[in-house]
């Protein structure tokens, strides 16, 4: 099956009692056993429920994997990644990545034993120098936030054989219509489904896929063990977001395109980060990797003033000042300011976000009146 036909179908049933051709919302906490023990497969909600099935089932089809499982938030689902990990293991990450994850990492994770290694994954020697007996994990964004820049997921899953690492990819910028990790060797993939997947800014999820069923299980005892599960009025809300995921995607990437060819004219404009232009760095990875480029762009400000962007980004009308992407409303952001606010000046100054780097999640609006908007406010 392509992938509209699954974003709308996969691992959705007619209601066999009813015929309701949308998966209902199992509002329920407990499921009635027939004798102890004996039961329909459903003992309680926190380890299975059908709404959450059907969509557990949905993502996994979308990132071409046999198993897919549903987090409370895509901070969750990283959690959960982590928690395969003993005191002592080592994981090697992107420089740039969120930074939530970065947060959960040195503040979580760090006083229970488990060392992080942030670093530019451009080139494989680098990663493999810092590989020892203790590394367990890889973990990779691309394209990474908010500096767009493309790390080849093929080469990271060679080194992951090599050394028996799990490769952990943050597909979340890309959305599994535009990439998927599990088809180029990466172990787990990993959503922010609160994002693209959502699509409309009304629920936050997180989700992981994998075609390992070892990993899988773990993944699953930790889920149910832990308890950080999306409750069933959600999963119906991201089932019901991704059936047009394909549609919104194409116009997300089609906006984006037309928006980063705008800024790069505009004379206020420094710098265009967006890897669907023929001159940025690793565009032949990201089209090697990516069908196409996304919706989500960053640009700085000649002189570089932190000043002139917060004003731009309040002067926006049709761009909403906020946090979060990947709706069909297009935002505007401030990361140095707002997402990665946690991350020291001088670490993110070194991954590039600079005081005047702005970010747009460019939606699903007319074209015409979004850069009617930035022409606007920058002027
Ligand atoms: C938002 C985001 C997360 C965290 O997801 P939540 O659903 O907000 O918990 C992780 N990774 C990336 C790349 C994100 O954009």
């Amino acid at each position: 099956m392509k992938f509209g036909t699954k974003a709308i179908h996969a691992g959705q049933e007619p209601d066999p009692t009813t015929g309701a051709i949308m998966t209902p919302i199992y509002q329920t906490s407990t499921y009635v056993q027939e004798s102890p023990g004996k039961y329909k497969g459903y003992a309680y909600a926190r380890g299975k429920n059908p709404t959450r099935i059907a969509l557990e089932k949905n993502i996994a089809a979308l990132e071409n994997a046999n198993h897919g499982l549903c987090f409370g938030s895509g901070m969750a689902a990283s959690d959960a990644c982590i928690k395969l990990l003993r005191p002592g293991d080592e994981v090697i990450a992107t420089q740039d990545i969120y930074g939530g994850s970065y947060r959960m990492f040195v503040n979580i994770f760090e006083p229970y034993g488990i060392k992080f290694h942030f670093i530019d994954m451009h080139n494989a020697s680098d990663i493999k120098k810092l590989v020892n007996e203790k590394t367990k994990m890889l973990w990779v964004e691309s394209p990474t936030n908010p500096m767009m820049s493309i790390i080849d997921i093929t080469v990271c899953a060679a080194i992951a054989k090599e050394k028996n690492l799990i490769l952990v990819v943050d597909n979340t910028f890309a959305s599994p219509y535009l990439q998927n990790p599990l088809d180029l060797g990466a172990n787990i993939v990993l959503h922010s489904v609160t994002k693209y997947l959502g699509g409309h800014s009304d629920v936050v999820m997180g989700a992981l896929c994998t075609n390992d069923d070892k990993l899988n299980e773990q993944l699953a005892f930790i889920a149910n063990s832990c308890g950080a599960v999306p409750g069933p009025m959600d999963s119906f809300l991201v089932l019901r977001g991704i059936k047009t995921l394909h549609l919104r995607m194409d116009r997300h990437c089609s906006n984006g395109r037309a928006i980063a060819e705008y800024l790069r004219t505009n004379t206020k404009v420094d710098k265009v980060y967006w890897p669907g232009f023929a001159d940025s760095p690793n565009h032949a990875i990201a089209k090697k990797q990516m069908r196409d480029f996304g919706g989500m762009i960053s640009f700085t400000l000649k002189g570089n003033s932190m000043d002139e962007a917060f004003k731009l980004a309040s002067r926006t009308k049709v761009f909403s000042l906020a946090e979060s992407l990947g709706g069909v409303e297009s935002l505007i952001g401030h990361p140095a300011s707002m997402t990665h606010a946690s991350i020291p000046k001088e670490e993110r100054e070194k991954s590039g976000v600079v005081d005047s780097l702005l970010r747009l999640s460019v939606g699903v609006e007319d074209l015409e009146d979004l850069i009617a908007d930035l022409k606007q406010a920058i002027g």
